[in-house]
């Protein structure tokens, strides 16, 4: 049975994998030199810009002995060291080296095979980790950009309300029917642009740095929005159950908005002659997922994605008063807390949102 498990067959299973895999064997478990590569997949090889004969079975220090002398080498071969002693699995998370491998970043973890064996999984990050820094940079000059634009816009737009109530005003008895309508139609477009503009500076403020993570008392913070709330709860007959909430790990003035954002959408989106009812409870399993269900007018299947677009809206203005913005910024105050958000609904019937909120 042992004699079938040769070289030919780990080589045909774990040469073309994508991630890096290697077997060394560590003969003395007090000496992190005696640690001898027994395989390496290509990946590696090609890592350590080696062929196979100058690897296989030869000692690390005699192969790369430069792996002994910085950090992250001697830090990976002493946990080879390490797992080969007592056993069980490492992970080392991203690992730098700068020498005897490609100069750059891998993900690296070390696992127990048998007495004296291991094995690492190793990928080079590098080129993943420069994209996510350019991609943050790219995603904070779209905001600084988002936050001039809409700035710079509200004061025409404050001009051309002020300049309307000059003309209405000073006009009075001039100006015909026909042109009332027509100007408080272009007063109205201008307070709905305001609010629109608004809307873009808040978004564009959420996620903004320099915040602290405090923990929040998710039950302190609804019952503060309740009171926030009181009248429209009681104009509206909304009755509101709470689960047990926990404390979480967050920025606590965007988890208000979020939890305000979804009881206020399940209360304007309520039935006609339908009291609401909002039931708010959370669950653990990795991180907490909160339910905020109502017994609104519910959500068509195919929508249940685009509502949680910057400004995107299922009914018009006249019917259900909004700008579209309230669930775009729900999703980015989850992601902030590299949570997730969904929506469950059977239209006609009402709808549940979910997110998570992982431990920080
Ligand atoms: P707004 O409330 O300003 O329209 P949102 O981004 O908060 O903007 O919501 C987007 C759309 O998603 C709403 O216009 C509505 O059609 C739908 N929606 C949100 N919450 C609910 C809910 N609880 N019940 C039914 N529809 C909802």
């Amino acid at each position: 049975m042992r004699d079938l498990l040769n070289l030919e067959i780990v080589t045909k299973t774990f040469d073309d994998l994508s991630h890096g895999v290697g077997i060394f064997h560590v003969e003395d478990l007090n000496d992190i030199k005696s640690i001898r590569y027994v395989f390496m997949n290509k990946i590696i090889l090609y890592e350590m810009r080696k062929e196979r004969e100058e690897v296989f079975g030869k000692r690390i220090i005699e192969v790369a002995p430069e792996a002994y002398e910085h950090e992250g080498g001697l830090q990976v071969i002493e946990t080879y060291r390490k797992v080969a002693a007592e056993g069980g699995n490492v992970n080392l998370g991203l690992v730098e080296y700068s020498n005897h491998m490609v100069a750059g970043k891998y993900e690296c973890s070390v696992h127990h095979i048998q007495d004296n064996y291991v094995y690492v999984m190793l990928r080079n990050v590098t080129e993943l980790e420069q994209t996510k820094i350019e991609l943050e940079q790219k995603n904070e000059e779209l905001s600084e950009l988002t936050y001039i634009a809409s700035h710079d816009l509200k004061e025409p737009v404050r001009n051309i309300s002020s300049l309307i109530k000059l003309l209405t005003d000073e006009n009075q008895d001039k100006l015909d029917e026909q042109s009332i309508t027509t100007l408080s139609f272009i007063s109205e477009s201008a307070a709905r642009m305001t609010r629109l503009i608004n809307d873009l500076l808040d978004y564009s403020c959420i996620g903004g740095g320099g915040k602290e993570l405090v923990t929040v008392d998710c039950k302190k913070l609804v019952a503060v929005i309740q009171q926030d709330i009181e009248t429209i709860l009681n104009d509206t007959n909304t009755t509101i159950e709470l689960g047990e909430l926990p404390k979480v790990k967050g920025f606590e003035t965007e988890l208000r908005l979020l939890f305000q954002n979804l009881i206020s959408n399940s209360i304007k989106f309520r039935k006609p002659g339908v009291p609401p009812k909002i039931t708010i409870s959370a669950k653990e399993k990795n991180g907490w997922t909160f339910t905020i269900q109502d017994n609104g007018i519910g959500i068509p299947n195919e929508q249940k994605e685009k509502i949680f677009s910057i400004f995107q809206r299922l009914h018009s203005n006249s019917e259900y008063e909004g700008t579209g913005i309230g669930l775009a910024h729900c999703k980015k105050i989850v992601e902030m807390h590299k949570g997730k958000i969904w929506v469950d609904s059977k239209e006609g019937e009402g709808s549940t949102f979910y997110f998570t909120i992982p431990n920080l």
